[in-house]
């Protein structure tokens, strides 16, 4: 496997730069971890360290393809690693703030029929530095605007790659300086994993993929509910509560008539009002294994009423680059092997659809 600086601490870092005086070790770090720089762009460093650094610690990432959307707004790489698998990373630029969400894994095995990913199955984790560099890329194209979100929304289960989402998760707030609330980890609900998630010590955001409020329902949409059911759940996030003193989240995919009916309205509200939850709402977005079309726009809308009437707090998530298939679930673009694959780091460019940026 490709290794980058981005998987080296500190002390290991210091190693690979035996020899050097040791400032070198803080301009690098520095160059990395603030700036934002690539090692042949540490210019601060003698130039001959700059090559040998880069040619030692190639990029993990290649980017293949880069699209534009939403005015500018939102961008879309596909990138492929070392070994030829292929993962998705999308940048979103908001009024209040620039988030960027990354894959944890390469595909994933968590099946969820609804979603293009789980669809596409699995290939493989992604390390430590296969994460951190998603970010370096997209914080590097948001400039001048500061990054301030990472969401573990992308392609994989964060909770099914557990130490690395860990420690990718330290690396964002203790060495890049992230706010721990403004780095949101998504899971499809591995119960005893965010139990441990709880204890880590650190403040982040939790979203659960809640997407049916009974086991039936649920065992089709999320298959992981036959492992970990509805209970077993509940009792996940009020340790997470208990433990973090945060609120979590549930997100729900609306599903033309499979869980947007006043029965599923009903024990969506009854799960998630003891644990205070909030709601969000996302139209499902259409996957080409999933023949059931996202609720309309004027569901949505009473669905969340419904929810807010039932003392439930609820907002609808505005879906960003949906004409580039680089809305939530919408990620599949999953390659297994070299085949196919442009390794010459070429880029192309594709603007689509000039829209104004919305909120
Ligand atoms: N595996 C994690 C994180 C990646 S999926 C998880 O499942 O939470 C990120 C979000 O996209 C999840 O909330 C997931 O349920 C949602 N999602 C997947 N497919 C979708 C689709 N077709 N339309 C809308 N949301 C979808
Ligand atoms: Fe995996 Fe999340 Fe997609 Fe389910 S929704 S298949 S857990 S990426």
């Amino acid at each position: 496997m490709v290794k980058s600086l981005y998987e080296l601490t500190r002390t290991e870092l210091a190693e690979s730069l035996a020899g050097e005086p040791r400032f070198r070790v803080d301009q690098l770090w520095r160059g990395l971890w603030k700036e934002d720089r690539y090692p042949s762009e540490v210019t601060t460093l003698p130039r001959a360290l700059r090559e040998r650094l880069a040619s030692d610690y190639p990029s993990t990432l290649t980017p293949i393809n880069e699209v534009v959307s939403d005015g500018g707004a939102t961008t879309k790489w596909v990138f492929a690693l070392g070994d030829g698998a292929t993962i998705e990373t999308v940048l979103m630029a908001y009024e209040d703030r620039v988030t960027v969400c990354v894959s944890s894994q390469a595909g994933c095995a968590m099946g969820c029929s609804f979603c293009a990913t789980g669809q596409a199955g699995f290939t493989r984790q992604l390390s430590v530095s296969e994460v951190i560099e998603q970010v370096v890329v997209a914080a590097r194209a948001g400039a001048p605007r500061r990054l301030s979100n990472v969401v573990f929304m992308g392609m994989g289960e964060p909770l099914a790659n557990y130490d690395v989402t860990v420690g990718v998760l330290r690396r964002l707030h203790e060495e890049r300086g992230m706010s721990a609330r403004h780095l949101t980890v998504s899971t499809v609900g591995v119960a005893p994993a965010i139990e441990r998630l709880a204890r880590e010590g650190l403040p982040l955001t939790l979203a659960v993929s809640l997407h049916a409020a009974n086991d039936e329902s649920r065992n089709e949409l999320a298959p992981i509910n036959r492992r970990y059911n509805l209970e077993r759940l509940a009792r996940a996030c009020e340790t997470w509560i208990e433990v973090t003193g945060r609120r979590l989240s549930f997100e729900w995919a609306l599903i033309d008539g499979v869980n947007d009916t006043p029965r599923a309205l009903d024990e969506l509200a009854a799960y998630a009002r003891p644990l205070d939850a909030h709601v969000n709402l996302i139209p499902l977005n259409p996957t080409p294994g999933y023949l059931v079309r996202g609720s309309t726009p004027e569901r949505v809308r009473d669905f969340r009423d419904g929810l807010l009437a039932l003392g439930v707090n609820a907002t609808v998530r505005n879906t960003r680059g949906r004409s580039i298939d680089a809305a939530c679930g919408q990620l599949a673009n999953v390659t297994r092997g070299k085949q196919g694959l442009r390794r010459d780091g070429s880029v192309t460019k594709v603007a689509v659809r000039a829209k104004p940026p919305t909120r």
